[in-house]
């Protein structure tokens, strides 16, 4: 039996790994995909300690390194239910089975769809939600980014490098976005800001031409190849915890060290209810998290 099993290899659970094996546990790191985690979609990370400007992509991959140096296995499985039991808890995938004293929740957040007509049929077709992951796909095209907040702020500098024309849309006129991104993506000739705007609908037959916006009452056609979707995220609760306190929004509800209402269940990073939504304060997790099983423990 393992001390800590950890679901999702994302900032927080890359970084409680860390502290758990320095703490003296047995850890082993559960899934799905690495590629799927928020931070390999972050364009540009300007905000995390020690680092000027790097990509998401890059300093995850310095996070799983510092991780596989400290001899910690990195299962590639998607957990598909948790049972509690008297021993701990058994983390069932599709084929197997593991048995741990504690389990650490790390599966994050994922984007949010806008809910529009043509967003699912065109979806891999011109509509994307990851800049980074898609946006080379538009080089020299017109783009519209769509939200208020970092995510649509940072995405619309990145892709006006390469692309012809990127509109920003947005419902207000204000924003969620840091001033600097905002500043900064006025300051761009090729970011055009088309806001108090909703988009009504994606269209295009095989492939997106345009998207139906609605500026006060007024509904319009405007022309573009590509749609990236970024008005914010869910949390990654994908199968069913009875007894777990969540919030409406589905987040997990912990205490200062990351404990959930089931003894020996924790929660880090995104996935848990929190005022902050950063890499750094991710990473924080995993030292909380590992005092708190230590308290538990004792
Ligand atoms: P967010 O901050 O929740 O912003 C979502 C934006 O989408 C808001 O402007 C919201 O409009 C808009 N929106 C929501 N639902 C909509 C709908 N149905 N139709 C149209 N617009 C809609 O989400 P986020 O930008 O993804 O950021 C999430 C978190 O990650 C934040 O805490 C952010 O700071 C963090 N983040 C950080 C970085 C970084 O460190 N550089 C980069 C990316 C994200 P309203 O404003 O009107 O509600």
């Amino acid at each position: 039996m393992t001390d800590i099993i950890i679901i999702g290899a994302g900032p927080a659970g890359l970084s409680a790994a860390i502290y758990a094996k320095r703490a003296g546990y047995s850890v082993m790191i559960l899934d799905k995909g690495a590629s799927e985690c928020q931070i390999t979609k972050a364009t540009e990370v300007e905000n995390y300690l020690g680092y000027l400007s790097i990509t998401g992509i890059d300093l995850h991959s310095k996070f799983v390194e510092h991780v596989k140096a400290n001899d910690i296995s990195i299962i590639k499985k998607a957990v598909v239910s948790l049972e509690q039991n008297d021993a701990g808890f058994t983390v069932h995938t599709r084929k197997d089975s593991f048995d741990a004293k504690n389990v650490i929740l790390a599966m994050g957040r994922s984007h949010k769809h806008l809910g529009i007509e043509g967003e699912e049929r065109l979806s891999g077709a011109g509509v994307s939600y990851c800049a980074t992951c898609d946006g080379f796909f538009f080089k020299n095209k017109s783009v519209a980014v769509i939200g208020g907040g970092d995510s649509a702020l940072s995405q619309a500098i990145y892709l006006s490098a390469f692309c012809k024309n990127v509109y920003l849309i947005h419902r207000r006129d204000t924003f969620r976005a840091a001033s600097y991104l905002v500043d900064r993506a006025k300051s761009i000739e090729n970011i055009e800001f088309i806001l108090n705007s909703t988009v009504q609908e994606i269209l295009g037959e095989s492939f997106v031409n345009g998207i139906r916006v609605k500026t006060n009452d007024t509904i319009s056609k405007l022309d573009c190849d590509g749609v990236f979707g970024a008005i914010g995220e869910k949390a990654n609760l994908n199968f069913e915890i009875p007894a777990l306190n969540t919030n409406p929004q589905g987040q997990i509800i912990t205490d200062n060290y990351c404990r959930t209402n089931i003894h020996g269940l924790y929660a880090v990073g995104d996935i848990r209810e929190r005022e902050v939504y950063q890499i750094i304060t991710a990473v924080a997790d995993g030292a909380l998290v590992i005092e708190g099983i230590l308290k538990d423990s004792n």
